[in-house]
């Protein structure tokens, strides 16, 4: 918790500043929520260059804030802004194992050592440390269970050098040591090592795994899957009108429902509890891709995770009710700010042509405005203990509005644990997932705009819905140059300026 007189401080100077911009504002309505900010002003807002680049978060810096309650800069992995020595900053993760006594999990469906995961099990300057990160993964942080991608890829399997330029591949097989050790069965910890087998259901062999593993035996999961790419497969999706039809390409690989099953599974043997962060990971690069198509299928894989999770927690086995567990759904960042311009049928996809990053839709059914991020609010969804914490977080830094900051995710998961008996927090994150990307699924899936699985939790008793800002310290810092504004400093920062309702809207 951060002391009283910073938090009271920092309040006073939210609200000064805020009274001061709504005095002297044209659209002063939108904070109320009544009026929201013309598309064209939404549209400079988000995607004009500030000094060379549209202001936005990377996974890195809000993978950090989520994890530790802290903003920092672009790429940094739980390490402080500006990169001092001794700038790790403890994860949500540590905390709750160090003070409670979870478990931990981490699962990816891009590599387990990438950005997102790496924020809530270990620390750099630099997400591109590739090596380092995965080798404090695996060896310092050690959570219960590392599920995600890798094999074959340059973000653990061929990592050859470490942050000080050493060779990890002593043997020059062109693989670094650590994996080999995993594959060798010379690697001395405490894990389970399974890997992708040719030819065989990557669920199966993930749930095989897992119900070999005894966690008070102090045996711990690490599952690796994952194309060369470092994603796990894509799915096929059709465009069939009337009857939407996906599939994974690879049957190698698990799916996060899967993926979400066995690990829920396992973490629940932990009588203390467990954290455990999911990751749809491959959202975002579709994204970037500007491939609508295989986003369809990264949000539906999330959705499927998500109503498994919902039906672990149903079932009354494993120790877990909505009494005693804490499921929120969120995105890190907005990604390739997606307009849908015709509203599209259950089944039915635009015509899209062209090549990844160039894809076009010739029927202008929906458009892309960038391959990169964008600073747009993303959608919050929780269920269950500790889900009233939100409420109390909504409109703290954005008056008049329901969302949050993404900070505030780390506050309400600890006080949740602490105070409101969640002995199970699970955190799904859809990569660069927007509200607009979650309306496509929803309708291809079902026809209707709302239809996925965390969307009416905030309709519920023990839920919650609303947004989240997602800004970086690096986003703060153009948006403030722009208005000669000082920059962040960790106590005294104007959250505005990191997210301005009245240009970006209340909602996204
Ligand atoms: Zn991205």
């Amino acid at each position: 918790m951060k002391p009283y007189h910073a938090r009271a401080f920092q309040r006073a100077l939210v609200f000064a500043l805020l009274a001061l911009q709504t005095s002297c504002s044209p659209v002063k309505e939108s904070l109320q929520g009544q009026a929201e900010p013309s598309q064209a002003t939404k549209d400079s807002y988000f995607l004009t260059e500030i000094d060379g680049k549209v202001p936005a978060t990377d996974s890195a810096a809000a993978g950090t804030a989520i994890a530790t309650g802290r903003k920092t800069d672009a790429g940094n992995i739980s390490w402080k802004a500006g990169d001092p020595d001794n700038g790790k900053l403890e994860t949500i993760a540590e905390t709750l194992r160090r003070e409670q006594g979870f478990a931990l999990g981490i699962a990816s469906t891009v590599p387990f050592s990438h950005a997102t995961p790496a924020a809530f099990t270990a620390h750099n300057t630099s997400r591109n440390n590739a090596w380092d990160i995965a080798h404090e993964i695996l060896f310092t942080t050690a959570p219960e269970v590392v599920i995600g991608g890798g094999y074959a890829n340059k973000y653990f399997a061929t990592a050859l050098h470490d942050q000080q330029g050493s060779s990890t591949d002593r043997d020059q097989n062109g693989f670094n040591d650590d994996f080999d050790s995993f594959r060798n069965g010379t690697h001395a910890t405490n894990y389970h090592y399974v890997e992708r087998r040719k030819g065989q259901d990557g669920g199966k062999v993930l749930l095989e795994a897992a119900a070999g593993v005894q966690l008070d035996n102090g045996d711990k999961l690490f599952a690796l899957f994952g194309t060369p790419a470092g994603n796990f497969s894509y799915y096929d999706v059709q465009d069939t009108p009337g009857a939407p039809q996906l599939k994974q390409k690879e049957m190698e690989d698990p799916t996060l429902a899967e993926v979400t099953t066995a690990t829920l599974k396992l973490l629940s043997q932990d009588p203390d509890g467990f954290f455990v962060m999911f990751e749809q990971g491959d959202i975002d690069w579709s994204n970037h891709a500007n491939d609508y198509q295989k986003m369809i299928g990264g949000v539906y894989d999330l959705h499927q995770a998500v109503l498994s999770a919902e039906a672990s927690i149903d079932s009354n086995r494993n120790g877990m009710s909505w009494q005693n567990t804490l499921v929120i759904v969120t995105s890190d960042h907005a990604n390739s700010y997606l307009q849908s311009h015709t509203v599209l049928g259950k089944g039915d996809l635009p015509l899209q042509q062209g090549e990844p990053k160039q894809f076009t839709y010739p029927d202008g059914d929906i458009t892309y405005a960038t391959t990169g991020h964008t600073n747009q609010l993303v959608t919050v969804a929780a269920r269950g203990a500790g889900s009233g914490l939100f409420e109390e977080y909504a409109g703290q830094w954005y008056p008049g509005t329901r969302s949050i900051d993404n900070t505030h995710l780390h506050a309400i998961m600890l006080q949740a644990a602490r105070e409101h008996g969640a002995r199970h927090i699970i955190l799904f994150i859809g990569d660069g997932m927007h509200l607009e990307h979650e309306r496509a699924a929803s309708r291809y899936l079902y026809g209707k705009d709302d239809a996925l699985a965390w969307r009416g939790w905030g309709d519920r008793s023990n839920g919650w819905s609303g947004y989240a800002a997602t800004w970086d310290i690096d986003t703060y810092n153009r948006y403030a140059a722009q208005v000669g504004q000082p920059g962040f400093e960790q106590d005294a920062f104007n959250p505005t300026l990191g997210y301005n309702p009245q240009s970006g809207g209340a909602v996204p």
